[in-house]
Formats: C-alpha cells, structure tokens, sequence
C-alpha cells in the first residue's frame, strides 16, 4: 500500500484515476431529529483532490464526518474502497484551542491509531512526525504550546496530525479557513503533491480558487448534491448564483 512518504511499492494509478475511491448511493445522514444530507449519489474519485463547496450549513461538514465513518448514514449505502482508515482533519473551531499539549504532542496523536495513545512511538513513528511537521512548516514550532499558537499556526499543526496518519484518504474540513494568501498558497500546493504521493484528498472548502484547483468538485445546497464534477465546468456564475440565493 502506498502512503504519504513512502515512495515504495507500485506506482499509483494516474492522478484522476477512473475507479473511485468512495461510492455514496443514496445516501441520507444527519443528527438525532435532525436530518441534513438528503439522498446522496456520488463518487469521489481515487488519487484526486474533491472540493466539498456550498453555503453555511449546506451539509460540507456531516458528509466528511459520513467519509470518515463518525457520522453514520440512516439510509443508503457508502462504499469506501481501500483498505487503510481514512485520515480526518476537523475544523480548527472543533478542537479545543486550550488543550494543554505541544505541536509535537499534538501531531505525534497522528500516531496513535497505528500504536495506541499508551505505547512508545518507535523511531519510524518520530521520523513520520518530523517529515509532517516539516511538510507544513512547523518543525521550528514543536516545542510550543498549542494555545500559545496563532489561529494559522495551529490549523497547520492539525493538517500535520492527518498527515501523520499516513492514510492514502485525507479528509480536511475547511483546512485554509483563517489562514493569510501565502500559508493557503502553501497548503493548495502541499494538497497537490500528496496526491501524487499516492493519497485521495477530500476538502470542504470556502475558497473558490482552493475549490477551482481541485480536480473534482461536489457542490452541496440543503443537504442535496447540486451538481458534481469538473470545477470549471460546474463553478459558472449562474450555478453559483443559484446555489447560494437564499430558499
Ligand atoms: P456546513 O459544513 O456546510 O456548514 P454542516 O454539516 O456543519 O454544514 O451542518 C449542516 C446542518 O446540520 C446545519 O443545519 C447544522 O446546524 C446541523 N448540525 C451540524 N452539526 C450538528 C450537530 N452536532 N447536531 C445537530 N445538528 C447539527
């Protein structure tokens, strides 16, 4: 299996590659008495980046939580192809910004699903951790105290956590959220170069042009799929327009 920093093994398919990676069918989801997605139908494909686009409240965040298995559909079916679980980066707003723990301690919890909070990491555990830290530019950073980091550093050291997984499916909830022009350049590009490291990618996205780069684009309106496929076909100004004019 192929993941984020090993460059060994078979070369993955094409970026793009024709089978998808996750299959919805009709899929419905949401929380007690309150139903969100309504009858999804959809395909994400394999070694691409997908923009999850559509208003506040659209549903962007509770598909992620279905992809990353925390959320559980209440009809329908979900199909996720591959065999390693899904890496799930949530929104920096979901994570407690006073949690007594250091950017290292935060990014070595990337490790845990692989070894468990209470065992030693191994050598190849704090090498991974390293290259995450290093790939979002925060190594400088590991000694510090979570709380004591700005908005855009902590969005990082949580991007750093996910990619420590060393998943091949990268889930992010709105990673670029807060964060200035140069620090989301960084991230677009970093998006980029792990799927060609051999990992899908999946982002909820505010940022047009982040949504505009992906390879595929899913655009959500109350919980219904208002369209799916190539960004620059789909993001037109009148399907934006439609999307977002109030019901
Ligand atoms: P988006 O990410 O597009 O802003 P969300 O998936 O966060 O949308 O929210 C979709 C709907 O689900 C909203 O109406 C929101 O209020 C509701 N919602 C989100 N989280 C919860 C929750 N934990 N319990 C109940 N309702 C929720």
């Amino acid at each position: 299996m192929k993941t984020m920093f090993k460059k060994s093994g078979p070369p993955p398919a094409a970026p793009g590659g024709a089978t998808p990676r996750i299959h919805l069918t009709e899929l419905s989801a949401g929380y007690t008495g309150r139903p969100v997605l309504h009858q999804l139908t959809v395909e994400i494909k394999t070694l691409a980046t997908t923009a999850l686009i559509g208003p506040n409240g659209s549903g962007k965040s509770t598909l992620l939580g279905v992809l990353a298995g925390v959320i559980q559909p209440t009809s329908g079916r979900l199909r996720r192809d591959g065999n390693r679980p899904p890496a799930f980066v949530p929104q920096r707003g979901a994570v407690g910004d006073t949690l007594p723990l250091t950017v290292r301690q935060t990014v070595e919890m990337g490790r845990w699903g692989e070894r468990g909070p209470w065992r030693r990491l191994t050598r190849q555990d704090r090498a991974t951790v390293d290259t995450a830290m290093d790939r979002l530019g925060i190594a400088g950073l590991a000694a510090r105290q979570l709380g004591e980091l700005s908005g855009g550093q902590r969005q990082r050291a949580l991007i750093a956590q996910g990619l420590a997984q060393e998943s091949d499916l990268l889930l992010l909830d709105e990673p670029t959220t807060g964060l200035d022009p140069e620090a989301r350049e960084r991230i677009a590009t970093l998006l980029t170069e792990l799927v060609a490291d051999g990992v899908t990618v999946v982002h909820a996205t505010h940022d047009l042009d982040a949504a505009r780069s992906a390879d595929a684009c899913l655009l959500l309106r109350e919980g219904r799929l208002a369209g799916q496929g190539n960004p620059e076909r789909l993001l037109t100004p009148s399907t934006l327009a439609q999307v977002w004019q109030p019901a």
